[in-house]
């Protein structure tokens, strides 16, 4: 048989089923396996669909000699009989495992070479193998599903859109420079020399010149930029559903929303998410979770007890509220005595969130455990312990510091302890929008006030005379949707008058020049009729990753970058031919 004919298949490799007995077949795939039973082969082919087992048998000399030299990996084509399998022999781990195919031809397509690490899963290799040979990696059965996921996944978000009449509208990648927020990958101009396009960060500005356009509702499924040192989790290129509505208010987005992330779970997962969801105001969001991506399938919440912290003789306690801070904590039900061990793990972690230290109250049967007994009388210890509702086996944990100190190092502990302790149950779900959050906050490093959500946020009309008078006060008609923990969507009503676009500008310390440079479009175009607008854009890579339930965005991302931004397959950024240079007008240093 030629080798540059493809067998044109008769079934995939999952297809098969006893009732299949009797049929000649044509199979092509991978050799996943092969094993030698004294004179009979098996061999395991593997597509992207599953897996059949075909057997050689000793009496066809050629074909066995052909079987015997298989290389696992290479690529044939097999012709042979289907074949009931006894019922002892029956695989019932395998949708296929009722047959097996007993081989009559078998063309070679492809030889692989000794591969460098098996095609299983769990994987047995370094991520840095698995990302060099990305190609392999993703022929385990677990990536090949989690891309099936994810295409499913795409495919019901553009079903849900269209149903409810959104337009999927291309934005350029090619465009103008505006960083506010993360750094721009920057594309050098052949033509214009000394001048850059820069990758989109987001569409923002694209999508909102759309509702101008009169494109209401407007949504994409669109790949983004942003040249930020990397932290785990994070890629330098990632993809958003970016979606932009017309005349709406939050209520209206919030609907579309929720709707599409019940579709995606009943379609992806089978699972009912019910709506409404929960509206959490920042304030609160803060001072109970310690964060504004709370996960509430825990309970614990963080209460502020300054007020009798600062009656008792404990210095610490006393110090932090004199000096505007705050002592608060929260009551680890349930989880037992605490070794000094576990407490000291438990104090070095705080500590990386700026907190001096820990203190623990431990409710015992015979009284509280702590080490502060010598500072706070029974007294106040009872009391504290009533305010935390504790009782016997519980665990107070409470910080004293400012309160931006409290929450972050409270809100990280809450969610240490719900880990540690395993508090989650797989089914659990805490799906809730985060609303009412701050318009700016202070960079104490830029001396200067920044957004908080981006530029273009609204304030809410009520707020907009404090942008004058005491802006860190002013409150964004901005929201997040938080999933188990993780903030998988954010956005805004969005201003839509260049008057208080200008002011918001002016806020952030933007003068009117630099304003003009960079977004003199946005705002010529709100001079020509503006609609109320207001979008939000969703994390795609992080949804995908929580539907598949991986922790790892790279592990639902076809060809991701390592953490420091490399790719470890092609071997980009690499460097480039000074023609190609010279071509732009660069001089390297
Ligand atoms: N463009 C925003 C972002 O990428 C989302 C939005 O406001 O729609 O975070």
């Amino acid at each position: 048989m030629s080798k540059s004919n493809t067998w044109q298949r008769t079934h995939h490799c999952g297809a098969l089923r006893p009732q299949d007995a009797g049929k000649t077949v044509v199979l092509n795939g991978w050799v996943a396996s092969r094993r030698d039973h004294g004179g009979v082969i098996f061999a395991n082919l593997r597509d992207r669909w599953g897996v059949t087992q075909v057997v050689f048998h000793p009496e066809q000399a050629e074909l066995i000699a052909q079987a015997g030299n298989l290389k696992l990996e290479s690529t044939v084509g097999l012709r042979g009989r289907v074949v009931k399998r006894p019922d002892n022999m029956v695989n019932p781990n395998m949708p296929t495992g009722g047959i097996e195919v007993a081989a009559e031809e078998l063309v070679v397509y492809s030889e692989a070479k000794p591969l460098p690490f098996t095609i299983k899963d769990p994987p047995d290799a370094l991520d840095e193998t698995r990302l060099k040979y990305r190609y392999l990696d993703l022929r385990r059965p677990a990536m090949q599903k989690n891309m099936i996921l994810r295409h499913k996944a795409a495919q019901a978000v553009r079903r849900y859109f269209d149903e409810k009449e959104f337009l999927e509208i291309e934005t350029p990648f090619l465009m103008k420079s505006t960083p506010e927020g993360a750094r721009d990958y920057l594309v050098p101009s052949r033509i214009y020399k000394g001048r850059f396009y820069a990758l989109p960060q987001s569409p923002q500005t694209y999508k909102q010149l759309l509702m101008v356009s009169g494109f209401d509702r407007y949504f994409q499924i669109v790949r983004c930029f942003r040249d930020e040192d990397q932290r785990a989790d994070r890629q330098p290129e990632f993809t958003q559903i970016d979606v932009e509505m017309s005349f709406v208010d939050e209520d209206a987005v919030f609907g579309v929303m929720e709707g599409l992330m019940a579709r995606l779970f009943k379609e992806i997962l089978g699972k009912e998410v019910p709506v409404p969801f929960l509206r959490l105001p920042y304030p609160e969001a803060m001072a109970k979770y310690g964060m504004d991506k709370p996960d509430l399938r825990f309970g614990m919440e963080i209460e502020d007890i300054s007020g009798i912290a600062s009656q008792t003789e404990f210095q610490v306690f006393k110090d932090a509220v004199a000096s505007g801070g705050a002592v608060r904590g929260f009551n680890a039900s349930g989880i037992g005595a605490l070794s000094r061990k576990d407490a000291d793990g438990l104090a070095e972690f705080v500590k990386t969130f700026g907190a001096k230290g820990l203190v623990t109250l431990q409710v015992q049967q015979d009284g509280i455990k702590t080490p502060i007994s010598k500072f706070v009388s029974e007294g106040h210890l009872k009391r504290m312990a009533e305010l935390y509702d504790a009782k016997p086996g519980d665990v107070i944990f409470m910080v004293a510091a400012e309160e931006k100190t409290c929450c972050a190092a409270l809100g990280n502990l809450r969610n240490k302890i719900a880990a540690d302790h395993k508090m989650i149950k797989p089914d659990d779900l805490s799906i809730l929008w985060v609303v009412d959050f701050p318009l700016v906050e202070w960079d104490e490093q830029e001396k200067r006030f920044v957004a908080m959500h981006h530029p273009f946020t609204s304030p809410k009309p009520e707020d907009v005379p404090l942008m004058g008078s005491d802006p860190a006060k002013v409150r964004a008609r901005a929201y997040d949707l938080v999933l188990n923990g993780a903030e998988i969507a954010g956005g805004s009503i969005r201003i839509h008058e260049s008057g208080l676009q200008q002011k918001m500008f002016h806020l952030l310390g933007i003068d009117a020049d630099t304003a003009r440079r960079k977004f003199g479009y946005l705002m010529d175009a709100f001079q020509y009729g503006a609609p109320p607008h207001g979008g939000i854009a969703f994390g795609f890579d992080r949804l995908v990753a929580m539907l598949a339930g991986e922790d790892s965005i790279r592990e639902v991302i076809a060809f991701p970058k390592t953490t420091s931004a490399l790719s470890l397959m092609d071997g980009s950024p690499s460097e480039v031919d000074e023609v190609q240079l010279r071509e732009l007008g660069i001089k390297l240093e």
